[in-house]
């Protein structure tokens, strides 16, 4: 009897066992499945951060200086998204009067795998009739003008303990170390001139700035970032009016609610344009017996990239083919060429350099009018 329980009660235990697995595996199995339906993107993580603090105040005005309005206009730029797209997280890299070394505030973006960063400054220059608003991506200076302020903004890691290993090297006065700028590859460039674009346009339609554009240069602080990022300089402390403007509470919130709409747009933007491109089928089989195809050849790397890299964020059926010395990265595959001409309109917005290639049915490269061609014959 005794015996007889034991095993009921242990088969009870397998039967229990048995169903955690299948529950287990269910999970697995819909998480798997839930996954791949979603693979549509989706902006899910902003960090915003506010310009110097603490011991570093930033550039000066008469009495303004740019750590605090940089706080305040960080501030309410995170209460306008968390108040109206909730779904968003906003991060900050500080929230408080306090000293955040510069390659701490990348770091709080790339642990936190945000999807934007946005660091909002405030410029000063020696000429006080200077006035207006710049957004900048990283990249390579174009202009003395913009690589005296990325001088400038970079000069606090002078403030930071051991800042020549932390940078490895980096002397933010010389203008030689500038020069590794120029052979950054930025993965994120389209994206953040993208969102940089929309940023400048709301300054100058609805908070009536002057709007300087949006340009280039090697900020430290969007170095080592892994996705989009920007710098936007709100105005010049420099400027009497522009100083003005930007310690009253409204001159702020005109600026931050520019910031939000810029982000409500981008948003919107690109997780349209990733619906479009899940989109794309593969090749098909049927297509199998022609003797051309046309693809989309978004990138091409001397090194080959995983598919799966943030590069193609969004994008599935991505090909790769290898040409000579290098690797060709395409999307979408047809036989008819006017609906690979429709197709490339799609992904545009995202890969503005894309360009139309021809492979033949042993996958080798050909000149695009002689697939052309073949096709008319
Ligand atoms: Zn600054």
């Amino acid at each position: 009897m005794k015996v007889y329980f034991i095993t009921i009660f242990f088969k009870q235990i397998r039967y229990q066992l048995i169903l955690i697995v299948l529950i287990f595996l269910n999970l697995c199995l819909t998480s798997s499945i839930y996954s791949q339906e979603s693979n549509e993107y989706s902006l899910k993580t902003v960090v915003i951060d506010a310009g110097h603090g603490g011991k570093d105040p930033g550039t000066s005005g008469r009495k303004a200086k740019e750590k605090d309005v940089t706080l305040a206009i960080a501030l309410k730029l995170g209460t306008y998204i968390e108040e109206n797209i909730p779904e968003v997280k906003v991060i900050y890299t500080r929230t408080t009067d306090i000293f955040v070394p510069l390659n701490e505030r990348a770091e709080v973006a790339n642990k936190n795998k945000a999807d934007l960063f946005i660091s909002i400054h405030v410029d000063g220059w020696h000429n006080p009739k200077t006035y207006g608003t710049s957004t900048y991506v990283m990249g390579l200076h174009k202009t003395e003008e913009n690589l005296e302020l990325a001088k400038k903004e970079n000069s606090v890691i002078l403030l930071e303990e051991d800042y020549t290993s932390k940078y490895e090297g980096f002397d933010p006065n010389s203008a030689e170390s500038y020069i590794i700028f120029s052979f950054l590859q930025n993965t994120f460039l389209e994206q953040s001139l993208n969102y940089a674009a929309f940023v400048e346009n709301e300054f100058e339609t609805k908070a009536v700035r002057k709007s300087r554009g949006v340009k280039q240069a090697g900020f430290l602080v969007l170095w080592k970032t892994t996705m989009p990022s920007v710098l936007i300089e709100t105005g010049f402390l420099t400027n009497q009016r522009e100083e003005r403007y930007l310690l009253t509470k409204e001159g702020q919130e005109y600026i931050a609610s520019a910031i939000y709409r810029a982000f409500k747009s981008y948003k919107a933007t690109i997780e349209e344009n990733s619906k479009f491109i899940t989109k794309i089928e593969p090749k098909s089989s049927i297509e199998d017996t022609n003797e051309v195809f046309f693809k989309i050849q978004i990138a091409s790397s001397s090194n080959a990239i995983s598919i799966s890299s943030d590069y193609f964020k969004g994008i599935e059926n991505i090909e790769e083919f290898k040409f000579s010395e290098s690797y060709k990265y395409t999307v979408g595959s047809s036989s008819s060429f006017e609906k690979i001409v429709e197709f490339k309109k799609l992904i545009t917005d995202k890969f503005p350099d894309a360009f139309i290639i021809a492979i033949n049915k042993n996958n080798q490269l050909i000149p695009l009018n002689e697939a052309l061609n073949m096709i008319k014959k």
